[in-house]
């Protein structure tokens, strides 16, 4: 048999040199092999022959069966263009061409028996067929025999005669000449237990499909084939990394943990919560490295999770540390841990960028020497001059912040790789997940701590601000705090800070009997804490800020969140942005503010806001209506996803099934 990865497709009739490169550059063909996995983007049925007096307002792609009664070239430079008239009998339709005249003029013959395929517009009282593609009666069964493969080609490849049917053509002689047969790939035992059609049955029906039936079982191996490899890989991947990498082995739980969860801590853990505690501990002790990442939606309670784990570090004779991605959340984060431990004596100390340098001179001898058992801080930590005694687990909160490369950093802070904890609010969906993370294990928290309300969200245009202001401040006069948030964006800071400043002011003049506060990214760290603890002090009724308050921030008497331009923030920045109320006891409500002038994707987005609460949910709306190039959080994975021909919002089940085989060839 050929060897279809290694034959170049200058083999093929008519593919020079010139052709080839343009196939190369502009569609990544080089190969045989290439050829047969550039996979039609869709397909038109054309089972069905119409006629011309059947042809109606807007018709998609249709074939007619007739002659040509006559050419006639009309208009001149631009608008030149050689009109054919074309009867079935039924009646006459216009085939009009503005390239290649003289081609098209000498290629078919007046009065010859001609099918036409193309898509009619409707030109004053007649009907057209622009550049119609038109084959010999006698090409029927090539042509004309139901579902006809459309390929993407750009127009360059165009240019060189290289369209959609171009590449048809070639697929249909590369295959002639391969009989029809493609060497298969998959084992005879794979193929039994998951019931799929040969690699020859698929690329034979993906390019020429027999039926829409057999076109959909082509499909499915395809797109099994393409995430199967893409599986095989991640676990390979992560199974020679966890087979290298000694985990230090946690093997007990001890007094801390024991005393902090009999005696400290003021709740009970939702089931889910408890659920992940396990999963974590089963890793601390298994004697290999745990990698996990733990997904929870805003307010799910991930921060006292994370608690639990460093606990059991300690327990362990071990230091943990916290890294989260700004200095308010570190600073929260402290407070949080600081007041849960309270009567324990745990040693925890911060360290962030505005650490003062005597303090710092304080706290890096005793992280050295081991005294300080938890650290809290930011990208501080992973800077050279902290070096720990024994660091035994670090934990990462909101992911998408950091690169690959300085979860890696933390590594090289031990001896030995400490444990990974990654914690994450952006719920990226489950498909997604297991083809980026694939190295790393997901436990998801998808329970919310009981009693919470769940949050109300509104759609208001903002030609009705004073209904807005009239409805905060009746909410500010029972007592509830309110956010304000403006996009910023990359590419119009200047604008958008002016925006924001603005609105201060306004707020200000509208609000005078309540303190109005503001941060936002370019002022000084101590200005943005200062303000920043107005409102948490409850001082300062409204804070109004850009997206840093996106991650993490806590204050439970706030219950109203007010997004101004929320047509431009994605739905997963929305989701997390309307997280930060919902933590109290009374009803809240996020306020998308927009203009009335939307796309109709925009609206939608809006919509999907409006209807759910639920992380998940939005997460993979938001996956289906923009595709997972552009997921939050996706970029920085470091590994490029090029699929062909699955996709992750919709092939769920066949990735589900390409990694369970995956799973059983390797274990
Ligand atoms: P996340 O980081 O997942 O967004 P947090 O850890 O900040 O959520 O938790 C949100 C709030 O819920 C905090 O005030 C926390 O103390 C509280 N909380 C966490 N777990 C529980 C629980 N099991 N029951 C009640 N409240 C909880
Ligand atoms: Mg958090």
């Amino acid at each position: 048999m050929l060897d279809l990865h290694n034959r170049s497709v200058t083999y093929l009739p008519g593919v020079g040199p010139k052709k080839a490169e343009i196939l190369r550059q502009e569609a990544g063909i080089s190969s045989y092999e290439d050829l047969l996995f550039y996979f039609p983007y869709k397909y038109v049925d054309r089972s069905r022959f119409y006629k011309v007096v059947e042809i109606r307002g807007t018709m998609p792609y249709i074939q007619l069966k007739g002659r040509i009664l006559s050419f006639e070239i009309v208009g001149e430079g631009r608008t030149k263009r050689l009109i054919g008239r074309f009867t079935d009998g039924t009646g006459i339709i216009d085939l009009v061409w503005f390239k290649g005249i003289a081609y098209v003029k000498d290629k078919y013959v007046i009065g010859k028996d001609y099918i036409v395929f193309g898509k009619p517009t409707e030109f004053g009282n007649n009907y057209n067929i622009a550049h119609p593609e038109i084959d010999p009666v006698e090409n029927a069964d090539q042509v004309a025999g139901g579902l006809t493969p459309f390929y993407n080609t750009t127009e360059k490849m165009k240019k060189s005669f290289l369209n959609s049917k171009a590449i048809q053509n070639l697929q249909y002689t590369l295959l002639n000449w391969l009989n029809w047969q493609v060497p298969e790939t998959l084992s005879p035992d794979v193929l039994a237990c998951t019931h799929m059609v040969s690699l020859t049955e698929a690329i034979r029906n993906i390019h020429f499909p027999e039926s829409a039936e057999k076109l959909k079982q082509a499909q499915v191996r395809l797109k099994f084939d393409e995430l199967f490899y893409i599986q095989l890989n991640i676990l390979r991947t992560a199974t020679a990394r966890k087979l290298k990498l000694k985990g230090i082995v946690f093997p007990q739980v001890g007094d801390y943990f024991n005393d902090f969860y009999k005696n400290h801590l003021p709740f009970e853990l939702t089931n889910a919560q408890k659920r992940v505690v396990r999963e974590i501990r089963a890793d601390m002790g298994s004697g290999r490295q745990m990698n996990r990442l733990v997904q929870g939606d805003v307010g799910s309670g991930k921060t006292l999770v994370g608690l639990l784990a460093m606990l059991l570090a300690v327990d362990n004779h071990c230091q943990a540390c916290m890294m989260a991605p700004t200095e308010i959340l570190a600073n929260q984060h402290y407070a949080t841990v600081m007041e849960f431990l309270k009567g324990m004596d745990v040693k925890v100390a911060l360290l962030t960028g505005s650490t003062k340098k005597k303090e710092r001179n304080k706290i890096l001898p005793e992280i050295a020497s081991g005294e300080i058992q938890i650290v809290i801080g930011t990208h501080a930590l992973i800077e050279e001059s902290v070096v720990f005694s024994s660091l035994g687990l670090a934990i990462i909160d909101e992911q998408h912040r950091f690169g690959v490369e300085q979860r890696s950093r933390l590594w090289t802070k031990n001896r030995q790789i400490p444990h990974v904890l990654v914690m994450t609010a952006t719920p990226i969906p489950r498909t997604l997940a297991m083809t980026l993370y694939g190295d790393l294990d997901v436990s998801v928290i998808d329970e919310l701590p009981p009693g919470r309300k769940p949050i109300q969200t509104l759609h208001r245009y903002d030609n009705k601000k004073a209904q807005l202001h009239e409805f905060l401040r009746k909410e500010i006069e029972r007592g509830r705090q309110v956010y304000i948030v403006y996009p910023l964006i990359e590419g119009s800071e200047k604008l958008d800070y002016k925006n924001l400043e603005e609105g201060f002011e306004l707020f200000k003049e509208i609000f005078p009997e309540y303190t109005v506060c503001m941060v936002h990214g370019k002022m000084k760290a101590a200005d943005k804490e200062a303000e920043m603890q107005k409102f948490i002090s409850g001082e300062a009724k409204i804070l109004m800020a850009t997206t840093v308050i996106e991650v993490g921030v806590n204050v439970p008497n706030a219950s109203v969140m007010v997004i101004e331009s929320a047509e431009r923030f994605g739905l997963s920045q929305l989701h997390q942005l309307r997280g930060r109320v919902g933590r109290g006891a009374e009803q809240s409500y996020c306020i998308l503010v927009s203009s009335y002038k939307l796309s109709n994707e925009t609206r939608k987005r809006l919509e999907i806001m409006v209807n759910s609460n639920n992380g998940f949910e939005i997460a993979e709306a938001d996956l289906r209506l923009r595709g997972h190039g552009d997921l939050e959080g996706t970029q920085q994975s470091g590994m490029g996803i090029d699929l062909k021909i699955a996709n992750l919002a919709s092939d769920g089940q066949i990735l589900q099934l390409a990694r369970d085989i995956a799973q059983q060839i390797l274990y």
